[in-house]
């Protein structure tokens, strides 16, 4: 069995709601347009429990199957990113400076089409849960949607969700058991001292060599501290000080990102980041003050439901890889996957530019793929 043809036939329209949908990117929490059409589309399948305004613009709806049975979450993303579309695509983005440059435009289409077929079919038991997803770019709308409660209010018991993957062949699905995507946390620094004359160093406390000194030293957390099996990347990206050759300025500022894939490396990193930034300042003579911003949690695949995803994809498509090394990159369906178990798959979707790339664009043909993936899901966790 490949694609179910059902949703084969339909895949025309299904890229037109991706290519309206790319028409018209918005950011963030703010994806109300973005809501309406999902809420429009989701009426004309015959879905009626339809819940708008979770997290701001997320949206929740129900699919009834036929009789008690379990329940499945399914996510779809819905923003865009702050950057100027160079597709040449005839659905190009008509707002300056936003476009769909990470594929969720196409993740709405997969998850409406899986939404389709099931509504119109219902083989299945118990009831599907369809959960679209504001700001997973920026501030975690998983997160917010975790928090208002969605897993309870809905008896959600198990999530999944699909993420495009230019770096895969069309229709190649890939995911593991265990960590698929890292922790992405943030740090910014002050280095303080006293600025002043810079021919008279002695009458200051120059923030430059300790800043220095900081910056060599954070080096050391992944080189010295890390376990050279384990992995974890510490990027000091921002570096900022001073304003004139002759003068000693009062403070440096920097900043970077740190990824870690398990709990005990990412407390690990922000103990060590802790200790250097304010015990090398003292060294000295300055003051190093960190602000320390821990944001998505690694993306942790369990591993029954991964294994019971890898089958579902392997009845979709020839090309499954169940043992994929993860990746650095971070994910807010990591906080879904921490409140109920569930996998996160990538699905290939055939070599082009990078997700954030000006000339990235999701690719229709893989619609079909990911939709039949959703409704294979359904249909054999919840036979009848
Ligand atoms: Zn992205
Ligand atoms: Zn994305």
């Amino acid at each position: 069995m490949a694609v179910i043809n059902r949703i084969a036939g339909f895949a025309e329209e299904m890229a037109g709601w991706r290519h309206h949908l790319h028409r018209h990117p918005e950011l963030c929490l703010e994806c109300h347009e973005t809501a309406a059409f999902v809420v429009d589309r989701l009426r004309t399948f015959g879905i009626t429990e339809i819940h708008p305004g979770i997290a701001t613009s997320g949206v929740v709806a129900v699919i009834e199957g036929q009789g008690d049975g379990p329940v499945t979450g399914l996510r779809a993303d819905m923003d865009a990113l702050p950057m100027q579309e160079e597709t040449g695509a005839d659905w190009a983005s008509t707002v300056p400076g936003r476009m769909h440059a990470c594929g969720h435009d196409g993740h709405i289409s997969m998850l409406l089409g899986a939404a389709k077929y099931l509504a119109e079919t219902r083989r299945f038991k118990g009831r599907v849960v369809l959960i679209f997803q504001p700001a997973e770019e920026t501030i975690g709308g998983g997160r917010i949607m975790v928090e208002e409660g969605i897993m309870e209010r809905f008896g959600i018991q198990e999530v999944y969700a699909l993420h495009t993957d230019p770096f895969g062949a069309l229709g190649e699905f890939r995911t593991t058991p265990g960590p698929i995507m890292a922790a992405a946390d943030e740090f910014r620094l002050t280095v303080k001292g006293q600025g002043g004359h810079a021919a008279y160093p002695q009458t200051c406390r120059d923030p430059m060599p300790a800043a220095f000194a900081i910056g060599q030293a954070l080096q050391t957390v992944v080189s010295r501290n890390t376990d050279p099996l384990a992995a974890l990347v510490v990027s000091l990206t921002m570096i900022h000080g001073g304003s004139a050759s002759n003068i000693i300025p009062e403070a440096v500022t920097m900043g970077g990102t740190v990824r870690s894939l398990t709990p005990e490396v990412r407390d690990m990193a922000q103990t060590r980041i802790t200790d250097i930034v304010t015990s090398v300042a003292a060294g000295y003579g300055v003051e190093g003050i960190l602000e320390y911003e821990r944001n998505y949690p690694p993306t942790i695949n369990h591993a029954e439901q991964t294994r019971f995803a890898a089958d579902i994809a392997r009845e979709v498509s020839p090309l499954v890889i169940d043992d994929l090394p993860p990746e650095m990159g971070a994910e807010d369906f990591s906080y879904m996957l921490q409140a109920r178990p569930g996998a996160f798959l990538f699905l290939g979707q055939g070599h082009g530019p990078s997700v954030h790339h000006p000339a990235f664009d999701f690719n229709d043909a893989a619609a079909p793929i990911g939709a039949s993936f959703f409704a294979r899901l359904i249909e054999q966790r919840h036979a009848l």
